[in-house]
């Protein structure tokens, strides 16, 4: 039997709705809107195109959203400074860097100077320790929204056999984390791991980060499993596709996300939800209390 096919789309749409319910909320008692500021540099047209869908999604939900448009030669200094501006700024209550950043930039040298309560992409040190701690704080958008995918399936994942293909900062290793913290026993490949095809074959969920189309042959997957596919290429055609072919890896999965239309819109969706919880930690709703 083919695999049920896991609407990204729809559950980023709830989850949206979730958070232009909140801020409304927000709103009403306290007359202010959550604030998003997205820095981008340069010219890179995947760049500007994930910060358009960010912005629409903003507007959408009710964040007042602002973009900083940096040229190309940005030196560090000026990123520093603006930064700094933004961590001071009051009515900004997330901070996005869009990466990657132009060759002369580390990112690194800038992620960790991002107030860590208004770090909304979870990649400060300080939040990334907080996720490894099991503790609650600001959490990585694109595996934060892979757990929110596999907590709305009708099937328990506690000790499930979790293989994760890619080992990124922002993608494979909070992945491990939140697999980690719902239960699971973890693997994690990359580019280095030998016998990939043996990891695979055990995988009841199978999340493939990459970028590398078709690295992942359809008859390795595991009967039933549950397979998510974070890669997203663009191919010269324009027609963009993940790690995984959907057409034969449905015939073996028992659930799995298409591309587009699987991880990419949740990404967005939980960044949203993260800049309400940074809002709402920075400048709490009052508390009503009827005597
Ligand atoms: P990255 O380049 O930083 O990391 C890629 C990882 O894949 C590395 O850990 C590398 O070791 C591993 N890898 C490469 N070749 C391999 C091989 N032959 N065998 C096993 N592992 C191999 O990329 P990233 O930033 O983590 O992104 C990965 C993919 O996910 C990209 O296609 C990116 O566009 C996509 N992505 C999608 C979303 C989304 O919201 N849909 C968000 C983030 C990233």
């Amino acid at each position: 039997m083919a695999a049920q096919r896991i609407n990204g789309t729809e559950i980023a749409q709830s989850i949206r709705d979730e958070a232009k319910t909140q801020i409304q909320s927000r709103l009403a008692n306290q007359g202010t809107r959550p604030g998003l500021d997205v820095i981008l540099i340069g010219d890179n047209p995947a760049s500007k195109s994930y910060v358009g869908h960010k912005e629409r999604a903003c507007l959408e939900v009710g964040i007042n959203s602002t973009v900083h448009r940096l040229k190309n030669d940005v030196t560090k200094q000026e990123l520093l400074n603006l930064i700094d501006q933004l961590n001071q700024q009051e009515h900004t209550h997330g901070i996005l860097l869009q990466l990657p950043l132009p060759e002369h930039l580390q990112p690194q040298d800038f992620l960790e100077k991002i107030s860590p309560e208004k770090d909304v992409d979870g990649f400060h040190p300080y939040n990334m320790g907080k996720l490894i701690l099991r503790e609650p704080g600001l959490r990585p958008c694109t595996p934060l929204g892979i757990m929110t995918l596999l907590k709305r399936l009708p099937l328990n994942i506690t000790g499930l056999h979790a293989v994760i293909i890619g080992a990124s900062n922002i993608v494979g290793r909070p992945m491990a984390m939140e697999l980690l913290l719902a239960k699971c026993t973890v693997t994690v490949c990359h580019r280095f791991t030998s016998s990939l095809a043996a990891h695979v074959k055990q995988a009841d969920i199978l999340i493939s980060a990459t970028g590398k189309p078709n690295i992942i042959q359809s008859d390795w997957i595991k009967p039933g499993a549950i397979v998510i596919d974070v890669g997203f290429s663009k191919l010269s055609n324009g027609t963009i596709i993940g790690d995984i072919d959907f057409e034969t890896a449905k015939l073996r999965a028992g659930w799995i996300t298409p591309v587009p239309g699987g991880v990419g819109p949740m990404t967005v969706a939980t960044l949203m939800h993260n800049t309400v919880q940074a809002a709402n930690t920075q400048s709490p709703c009052p508390t009503i209390i009827n005597d």
